[in-house]
């Protein structure tokens, strides 16, 4: 497995592979791998010839008050994960190489990008739409795998490509949980054991009203609330619990299309999200 870690190495092994027709999947990471991101590998291998996994904390997706220097960081763990999951190639750039002092060019995503996460993380997806988009020219992927952990960032990177015509394809993989149904996340590692025994109230929520729909309810009130009451009576703080359209990203009253149902909660300073796909 090789590390690369500056642009240099990453264009020239590029090069190399698109010279010999292989096709290159990317599965773009911030680190401090767990077996959500390992779901990701196992998918872009399955659809390529060689697969690099991209580590990078990405300051342009950080807000001025959020977590940016304590973001967990285990790189030499990363490394033996992804030796392990045969990865071929890691890319693990310095944000100086990755950012010229003078940056100035940003892609921006203008419509689902406004609500859930963008609302409450201004500049939030603009980061990620720029960094994502680098680490496709980058790697020369034919294919990238987003998990629905992240439900609006896949749904918003599908955006990006369809308008910018990105010749990459955009796969979504599963969201991977832990036994106990907390949705797998580098964040949980800030969760003291009282508050990740509370954040365990935001997916047995979610499974509350998947339940529901799947019992047919349609209306979003009891869907939400059901969220709401588990949350709150766990002592959760709630950003936002949401019914949305799948499409739009707008909320929706009635789940009478593909909806999102999509949550993000505090736990003591741990901001969670999680979220189930109504089909
Ligand atoms: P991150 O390192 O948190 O930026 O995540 C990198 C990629 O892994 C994103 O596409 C995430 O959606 C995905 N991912 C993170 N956690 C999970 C999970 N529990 N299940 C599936 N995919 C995940």
């Amino acid at each position: 497995m090789k590390i690369l870690r500056s642009i240099e190495e990453i264009e020239s092994l590029r090069s190399e592979w698109q010279s010999r027709n292989l096709r290159i999947a990317l599965v773009p990471t911030m680190g401090y791998l767990h077996a959500g991101h390992l779901s990701l590998v196992h998918i872009a291998k399955a659809q390529s010839d060689r697969v690099i996994v991209s580590i990078f904390v990405n300051p342009a997706q950080f807000g001025p008050n959020e977590d940016l220097d304590r973001y967990p960081r285990d790189f030499d763990r990363d490394e033996r994960l992804c030796a392990e999951a045969g990865v071929d190639a890691v890319f693990y750039p310095a944000a100086t190489d990755m950012y010229a002092a003078d940056h100035s060019t940003w892609v921006l995503e203008d419509s689902l990008s406004q609500t859930l996460c963008g609302a409450s993380r201004p500049g939030h997806f603009r980061g990620v739409t720029t960094v994502v988009l680098k680490l496709f020219n980058l790697s020369g992927c034919s294919v990238a795998v987003f998990g629905r952990k992240d439900a609006q960032q896949a749904l918003i990177i599908r955006r990006m490509v369809r308008d910018l015509n990105v010749p990459v394809q955009v796969v979504f993989a599963p969201l991977v949980r832990e036994p106990d149904g907390l949705a797998l996340s580098s964040r949980n590692k800030y969760l003291s054991p009282a508050e990740r025994q509370g954040a365990l109230s935001i997916s047995r929520g979610i499974f509350q009203a998947e339940e529901r729909y799947r019992a047919g309810v349609r209306e979003a009130a009891p869907l939400l609330a059901v969220v709401q009451e588990s949350i709150s009576a766990a002592g959760g703080k709630i950003d936002y619990v949401a019914l949305m359209d799948q499409d739009t990203l707008r909320p929706l009253a009635v789940a009478d299309r593909p909806a999102l149902l999509a949550v993000a909660a505090f736990f003591g300073q741990t901001r969670l999200i999680d979220n189930v796909f109504l089909e």
